[in-house]
């Protein structure tokens, strides 16, 4: 269905920096940038190109993901805001080199508080076309030196992430012998399930698309059951690697897992859910925490990728889990709340840095940027 046409809404919600919104009427181009924050960095976050069925809708979505993305980078320790952008419409028919330069030169235009990446609808090739006017873009293949598809580097933080909750759990990271239950087995899925077999890992996989199953159970000896039930196998390890919102009021009393730690985005269906799951007894690695890995990534290219480095990186989801899962024990929160509080005091000591550091240029009389100092 196609986007409707009209004029935009000009609130900002609040707690957000700042909404942008595009329009290029040769090729239809209708855009909404969302800054949610730029206190640890520029605000990083992907191009989701969508047919919403109306622009309230869309700035919705756009403010919710921009909100998440302020969260998950904060939580991964990058110096990176949180942002999002939504083009409205079917890429399926709306796309054009055209629309998508368009798109570029309006990102372009937010003067770098806002670096835009691929996502939902939109292409690393799309990305590659965008470096073209504007260098406020990340993801870019590997041939224009970027970091390339951010699926492998998601897969090894997930890997990570489980290794620490096996310690906590076991008292090892060792994850051979245990029983991982996989659902969606794509592009991370998969990868995944090569690290848990290199691992001597037991694994169950499930996905919609039977022949994708079947492949993977084919690479890895692993056992297939129907996505429907995927939840309830008794393991491990149960990892949520397809949709969000698997985590609910039916799905978690049937959980037969000890633990959950996947990397589908916003896995919890309501926030009642992390109090659900905590309840039920399993242990809930928070999503955004456990999925920093293609975000960390892309966040390499800035300065100048390099893969070593950034797997490095990738390896802190094993200690910053550890002390997510510290944090709620200590303060007695959900992991999900725990979460968001490290995320949360890492952001507002970044502002009180920045504040101090104001108010001594203040009492100084030095201007904060010497580019503006009078000739
Ligand atoms: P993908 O589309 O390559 O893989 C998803 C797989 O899930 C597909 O094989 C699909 O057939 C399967 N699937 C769909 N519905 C299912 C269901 N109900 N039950 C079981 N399987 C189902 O996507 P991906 O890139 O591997 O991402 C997987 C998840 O991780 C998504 O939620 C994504 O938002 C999240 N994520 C991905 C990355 C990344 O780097 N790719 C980063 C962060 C988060």
């Amino acid at each position: 269905m196609p986007a409707a046409r009209g004029p935009l809404s000009i609130m900002v919600p609040d707690g957000f920096e700042q909404v942008a919104y595009g329009h290029d009427a040769e090729t239809g181009l209708q855009t909404i940038v969302a800054i949610h924050s730029t206190v640890l960095g520029p605000a990083l976050g992907g191009t989701r190109f969508w047919p919403y069925p109306d622009e309230g809708r869309a700035l919705v979505d756009v403010c919710r993901l921009a909100r998440g993305m302020t969260y998950k980078h904060a939580a991964a320790g990058l110096d990176q805001g949180g942002g999002k952008a939504v083009i409205l419409g079917d890429p399926r028919t709306l796309r054009s080199d055209p629309l998508i330069l368009a798109y570029g030169r309006f990102v372009e235009g937010l003067a770098g508080r806002y670096v835009t990446a691929e996502d939902v609808g939109t292409t690393q090739a799309d990305m590659d076309l965008i470096r073209s006017v504007t260098r406020h873009v990340a993801g870019v293949s590997e041939a224009l030196h970027g970091s390339g598809d951010p699926s492998p580097a998601t897969a090894l933080g997930v890997l990570w992430a489980m290794r620490a909750v096996a310690t906590r759990l076991w008292g090892s990271p060792d994850l051979g012998g245990r029983h991982v239950c996989i659902s969606g087995v794509g592009k991370v899925g998969s990868a995944l399930a090569d690290h848990l077999r290199a691992e001597g890992a037991r694994l169950t996989v499930a996905d919609v698309r039977g022949e994708v199953a079947s492949a993977v159970a084919a690479r890895t000896g692993a056992e297939v059951v129907e996505p429907a039930r995927s939840h309830a196998v008794p393991c491990d390890l149960f990892s949520p690697c397809a949709l969000g919102a698997v985590l609910d009021a039916t799905t978690i009393p049937e959980l037969a897992c000890r633990a959950v730690v996947g990397s589908a985005n916003n896995q919890l269906a309501t926030e009642a859910d992390a109090q659900r799951i905590q309840a039920a007894g399993v242990l809930y690695a928070p999503d955004y925490v456990v999925n920093a890995g293609g975000v960390i990534n892309i966040a390499e290219e800035r300065h100048g990728y390099d893969r070593m480095r950034a797997e490095e990186r990738i390896r802190g989801i094993h200690d910053t889990v550890l002390r997510v899962l510290d944090l709620a024990d200590a303060d007695g929160l959900t992991t999900a709340d725990a979460a968001d509080r490290l995320a949360e005091e890492r952001i507002a000591a970044a502002q009180a840095a920045r504040r101090a550091g104001e108010a001594v240029d203040a009492r100084s009389g030095t201007p904060l940027d010497p580019r503006a100092q009078p000739s």
